[in-house]
């Protein structure tokens, strides 16, 4: 069997897989708070975990492996974005337009991540759906004297359990120093965090013991992943900031509630995306979201390739010289996978280089490889004619290959014919202007290039009439209508 190695954040260390039930292996990612679209590095940590997802899928089985990604349909956001809706005259009811907001986002949460490649986890418990269960674990904390009641709240009792902060390494007086925690003068402690809330008014809120209220984030995680996977299993995921506070407060409040188990053996926690060298920002107007950039022609793949083409553990930064070589290697990748329909088997170096921690940039180099030594060999066959009577069996190898990774599926590569009309298009209005200009009718040659422009097409003249052409960052094929 494939031995997996991953980096685990609470040892510090590279370590072998090993899972509590090879039968039922299980892993928990954290997932979005559904108020908006997701940015682009909202699609990080998906990409990551659904690396790691197909390789367990592949070592251990695909009926072997549970992947459960939640949804976080309770929160100030959502509440926020309902109001402003209501604020704007819509006549429904708050409680409407938030169950309206949530499923609406979460519908173009599934389609972004499935244009991505991303394969749906196993389960995508909400929130609101498991709130029995986060009260039945609040009331068991506050009985076993790790939680309390003050003000209409229920916090948990930082100083109660001592472990607390050894995900980070950091003593509950460091983090105090470092973070910045709410103050509340009914707080024992200021690290202590909110395990449920009063609600006011007509804003979401369910009966409790402590009253109409609603939990806080940390506790959501906490009761679905032990709801779903048990108080023990194997993998935890999420991005670099959730380490702290949310993780450590996962923590303490699963290690409390169930001291006999170990909660999550392996924590795994993919860094930062920046664009262009810089924090993503809307102040900073690199601010992006993933459809905002397939609604731009980038496709779903290009996008997981430009990711896996950086260490998950490594801050990764989205560049446009990296989706230009992204497109250019996936369309050579497609132009020689395009007929081949026997199904083949992963190369060991890309399954071994996977299986290193999720080492994707050596997997794309293993690819790479293959790639050149198929066209070699196609270039053999085609000067010694029929030596070698075919390479389909090692194109069908690299087609699994790139699967292993999410990539050359068959359901993410429609973009490459629509790139290509969109492409031919293009030419044929550059070709027209040309001729425009060649005929000394600067208007319409002037008209087209402002059009072209403005669609985000830079058009540059090459001697003798040569066009090259460049979508730049506002691209928008849809202006490319009615040119002509
Ligand atoms: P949020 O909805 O903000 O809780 O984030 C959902 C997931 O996206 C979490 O796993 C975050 O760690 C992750 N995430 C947020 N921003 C970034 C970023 N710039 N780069 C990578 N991952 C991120
Ligand atoms: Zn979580």
């Amino acid at each position: 069997m494939v031995e997996i190695k991953l980096t685990n954040t609470r040892t510090r260390r590279k370590e072998a897989f090993v899972p509590i039930d090879p039968a039922d292996v299980r892993m928990y990612l954290c997932g979005p708070t559904v108020y908006d679209r997701a940015h682009l590095g909202n699609a990080r940590p998906v990409v990551v975990f659904d690396v790691l997802y197909r390789l367990l899928r592949h070592v251990y089985g695909s009926r072997h492996v549970t992947y459960v990604r939640n949804f976080t349909d309770v929160d100030d956001k959502i509440n926020a974005a309902a109001l402003a809706r209501k604020e704007a005259g819509d006549p429904r009811s708050l409680e409407d337009l938030i169950r309206a907001r949530t499923e609406e986002t979460i519908g173009w949460y599934h389609a972004d991540m499935d244009a991505l490649g991303a394969l749906r986890p196993d389960h995508e418990p909400r929130a609101t759906d498991y709130i029995p269960q986060m009260i039945d674990m609040i009331a068991d904390l506050i009985a076993k004297g790790h939680a309390y009641e003050a003000a209409g709240h229920v916090l948990f009792d930082v100083r109660s359990y001592p472990a607390y902060g050894q995900l980070s390494g950091r003593s509950v007086d460091d983090m105090i120093a470092g973070a910045r925690v709410e103050v509340a003068p009914f707080k024992r402690d200021p690290m202590d965090f909110v395990l449920w809330k009063p609600s006011s008014g007509d804003l979401p809120g369910w009966d409790s013991p402590w009253g109409r209220g609603r939990p806080g984030w940390h506790i959501e995680c906490s009761a679905m992943s032990a709801a779903l996977l048990g108080e023990s299993f194997d993998i935890h995921g999420g991005g670099i900031d959730l380490q702290f506070p949310h993780h450590e407060n996962e923590i303490a409040q699963s290690c409390c509630a169930h001291p006999q188990a170990d909660f999550a053996r392996v924590w795994l926690h993919n860094e930062m995306l920046q664009v262009e060298g810089k924090k993503m920002s809307k102040s900073l107007g690199n601010f992006f979201t993933v459809r905002d950039l397939l609604d731009q022609g980038i496709s779903g793949e290009v996008i997981r390739y430009v990711f896996l083409m950086t260490h998950y553990r490594k801050p990764m930064d989205w560049t446009a010289e990296k989706v230009r070589e992204a497109e250019a290697t996936l369309r050579r990748w497609r132009g020689i996978a395009g007929g081949v329909t026997q199904s083949g088997t992963a190369a060991s170096e890309i399954v071994t280089a996977i299986a290193d921690d999720l080492n994707t940039p050596e997997a794309l180099a293993a690819l790479h490889e293959m790639y050149r030594s198929i066209t070699r060999l196609e270039h053999r066959i085609a000067y010694y004619e029929d030596e070698f009577p075919s390479v389909g069996d090692e194109i069908a190898d690299f087609v699994t290959s790139a699967q292993a990774l999410g990539l050359l599926l068959p359901e993410i590569g429609e973009w490459l014919e629509i790139a290509d009309e969109v492409g031919e298009r293009i030419m044929e209005i550059a070709i027209a202007r040309r001729d425009a200009r060649q005929a000394r009718d600067f208007s319409t040659a002037d008209r087209i290039r402002a059009q072209l422009e403005a669609a985000g097409v830079l058009i540059k003249d090459g001697p003798g009439g040569a066009i090259a052409w460049e979508r730049g960052p506002n691209f928008d094929p849809d202006k490319l209508d009615g040119i002509l």
